[in-house]
């Protein structure tokens, strides 16, 4: 039978320590809240690791974690042809998990948070309405645990169990199913650079989605992704590694995952659980970039339980999907767009490489995905242009009124 493994009461229980629950919890404990990060543990989260400087930056991230540095982008079209994307005055780190996300955990116990590992069961709820989480310890003898919480995080990932449990429409996001083989890092080639992150756009990689090559060091991510249910993602790595020339590099993992499409409509209960990071939906349509936007998540889950422990508003919770949207939602809309239109034929992703050929597409893309932010004025100007035509490409601006 399972019991109250303590009397306490913590401020707040952060189910997943991934980016966005290890955020969330360093964040809550260092502004002084008790809390416990509840994390399944020992499987290294499939991930090509590619972050930006705006991340490292934000989120202090040291050096030291960047296993390699990409200085630009190779984009390669279904007909073969590349078109290289050098990184102006900057790179993208790249990180490997395993130790990256441990290192967010390890820095939010330092920050005063207490870790248990475990998987997530359910939430019960007290004669006062206080939640209890229920959890299967890892340690199995110590069998299923309780643990009292005035609030919960849920950043337990795509398929979120708290979200499916917790949250109205939680449990119905669509995603897109990643897998990728980490392979011993070859010497550099023509087709291979370590300092360079390859994107393949080719129908028969993927038909609506990309394929990659990422350095990462001593090892390289090369993945794929599809919401195609019928496509085998391993055939697509199995054809791109024998086409560039990897197939046989040492085999050192392979795995796969989901990844969330869609932020969801609603991301707290309006009482005392919010959802943060994959698990609410926010991984950017197009690239499938989605540790920045957990870290950003778990920061204003936090920031939202922090309100709502010291006024008791409820409503404090939907404040961090407010804001969140209204700092991101653009972009998330814009590359939603563009994965809608450029990934639907080969036509089409020949056009989208051609068009990545051009600088100040270039510029806008790379400040974009560095810095997050939506460029500068001219720069504006090119995005609606672009906008404009796709829209009316797919039939979605208005009709023009007929001249008599
Ligand atoms: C193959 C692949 C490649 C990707 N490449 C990139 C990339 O290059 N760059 C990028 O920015 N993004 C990339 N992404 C997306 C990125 O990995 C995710 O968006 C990001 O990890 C989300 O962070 P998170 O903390 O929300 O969730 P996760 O990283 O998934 O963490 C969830 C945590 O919750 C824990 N958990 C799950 N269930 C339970 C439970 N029941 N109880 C307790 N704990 C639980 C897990 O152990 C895990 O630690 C990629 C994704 C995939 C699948």
């Amino acid at each position: 039978m399972s019991h109250p493994d303590t009397d306490e009461l913590y401020d707040c229980v952060v189910v997943g320590g991934g980016p966005a629950g290890a955020t969330a919890a360093h964040d809550l404990a260092r502004s002084g809240r008790r809390v416990l990060l509840l994390d399944k543990a020992g499987r290294i989260k499939p991930c090509g690791g590619a972050i930006p400087p705006r991340l490292i930056q934000d989120f202090e991230i040291p050096e030291s974690l960047l296993v390699a540095r990409a200085r630009a982008a190779r984009m390669v079209a279904p007909s073969g042809r590349t078109v290289d994307m050098p990184v102006e005055g900057g790179a993208v780190g790249m990180v490997d998990r395993e130790h990256f996300d441990e290192w967010l955990r390890v820095r939010a116990a330092k920050a005063g948070c207490d870790r248990r590992a475990g998987s997530f069961m359910t939430i019960e709820r007290g004669s006062d309405g206080t939640a209890t989480v229920v959890y299967q310890a890892k340690d199995e003898d110590a069998g299923t645990l309780k643990i009292r919480t005035r609030t919960v995080i849920g950043a337990d990932g795509a398929k979120s169990r708290v979200a499916a449990e917790a949250i109205p429409g939680g449990g119905e996001t669509k995603c897109v199913f990643a897998y990728h083989e980490i392979i011993r890092s070859p010497a550099p080639t023509d087709g291979f650079d370590p300092a360079r992150c390859d994107i393949y756009y080719q129908g028969r990689l993927s038909p609506d989605f990309y394929a990659w090559v990422f350095p990462h060091g001593e090892t390289t991510s090369v993945g794929v992704g599809s919401a195609n249910k019928g496509f085998s993602l391993r055939d697509a790595i199995r054809t791109l590694r024998k086409d560039i020339g990897l197939d046989g590099a040492e085999l050192v993992r392979k795995e796969g995952a989901p990844i969330p499409l869609k932020p969801l409509k609603r991301w707290d209960n309006g009482r005392d659980v919010i959802l943060a990071g994959d698990a609410a939906g926010v991984v950017a349509p197009a690239s499938g970039e989605g540790i920045y936007y957990a870290m950003l998540g778990g920061r204003e889950a936090a920031m939202a339980i922090s309100e709502l422990l010291e006024t008791g508003n409820v409503r404090a919770l939907a404040g961090a999907r407010k804001r969140y949207m209204k700092a991101h939602g653009q972009v998330f809309m814009i590359l939603g767009i563009m994965q809608h239109f450029w990934y639907r034929s080969d036509k089409r992703r020949e056009g989208f490489v051609a068009m990545c050929n051009d600088k100040d597409v270039q510029r806008l893309t790379w400040d974009a995905y560095l810095n997050k932010r939506l460029g500068k004025p001219d720069h504006m100007a090119h995005l609606k242009i672009f906008l404009k035509d796709t829209a009316h490409l797919l039939g979605l601006a208005p009709a023009r009124p007929e001249r008599t």
